[in-house]
């Protein structure tokens, strides 16, 4: 068993997103709250959401995975950049409670020159604003490929933002299969190595959802540019072990492959397939 799916445009709405992804045989899916590059988010109807659990709960689905925007940065040197992007997160946040336990990952930042660890102060900070205690979303940081400056390329650095939160139970991790690749972990040679680094850094219980894509680049290559499974250096048979790894068992697996839509259909058949055989 395992839940599948991609990212899916929002702009015909919520169920629409559902239903899209039966016909593409997932069963979870990724969406941007607003534009990936930034601008304005449209609100929630009410019945398209009720219409949405009504089909995730049919179809059983695993969680869903929200992706925040590109430009959300808690830790540019600019303050103005950094009061946008927390305005964004406390938006998209309360957005998200209309449609309760699912996920809602971003890429912590990047520190513009600061230095690290400032980036994971100004990111603790942002989310020490905008997480409350009962709220019903986890918030996922994603693990970074360490491109520019960004934050959240180990998972050092991700455990320490963690431990500066307070409703830190409200925190997880989603790990990038490519980035933490590029990031210059190997998944290939070693996937038990580094997923014995992830529970003893961070603990495995914070490991809530995957990105799963191939790389164009080398491990250790700090690079971030995905390819399709099994076309780039990670490669098919290495994918394969990742996917069916018990640390992974139940988790929402989201490809962020470049695909249109018959890549992607192809790619959620090929998945499933090791599942079935
Ligand atoms: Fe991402
Ligand atoms: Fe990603
Ligand atoms: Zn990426």
């Amino acid at each position: 068993m395992i839940y599948i799916g991609c990212h899916l445009s929002v702009t015909n709405g919520y169920e629409a997103m559902g239903r899209k992804m039966t016909e593409f045989g997932g069963n979870t899916f990724a969406w941007f709250t607003r534009n990936p590059r930034g601008g304005k988010s449209k609100d929630i109807d009410p019945d398209d959401v009720r219409a949405l659990s009504e089909l995730l709960d049919k179809k059983k689905f695993g969680k869903l995975v929200a992706h925040g925007s590109y430009t959300m940065n808690l830790c540019s040197a600019n303050p103005d950049t950094r009061k946008n992007g927390l305005e964004m997160l406390q938006k998209d946040l309360e957005k998200m409670e209309a449609i309760p336990d699912q996920y809602y990952n971003f890429h912590p930042g990047s520190h513009t020159g600061q230095g690290a660890d400032t980036g994971i102060e100004q990111i603790a900070e942002g989310l020490n604003k905008a997480l409350w205690p009962d709220m019903h979303t986890t918030v996922l940081l994603e693990t970074m490929a360490g491109k520019g400056s960004e934050v959240g390329r180990n998972f050092e650095e991700l455990k320490k933002i963690i431990d500066l939160v307070d409703c830190n139970d409200k925190l997880g991790v989603c790990l990038d299969t490519c980035h933490v690749w590029d990031a210059g972990y190997d998944i290939v040679n070693d996937l038990e190595g580094v997923i014995q680094k992830f529970d003893k850094i961070i603990g495995l219980d914070r490991l809530k959802a995957l990105h799963f894509n191939d790389s164009k680049n080398i491990c250790g290559a700090g690079k971030d540019r995905h390819e399709k499974l099994g076309q780039g250096m990670i490669g098919m048979q290495a994918m394969k072990k990742i996917a069916m790894h018990p640390a992974f068992e139940n988790k929402p697996f989201i490809l962020e492959t470049p695909n249109e839509d018959e890549g992607y259909i192809q790619e959620i058949a090929t998945v499933k397939s090791w599942f079935n055989d």
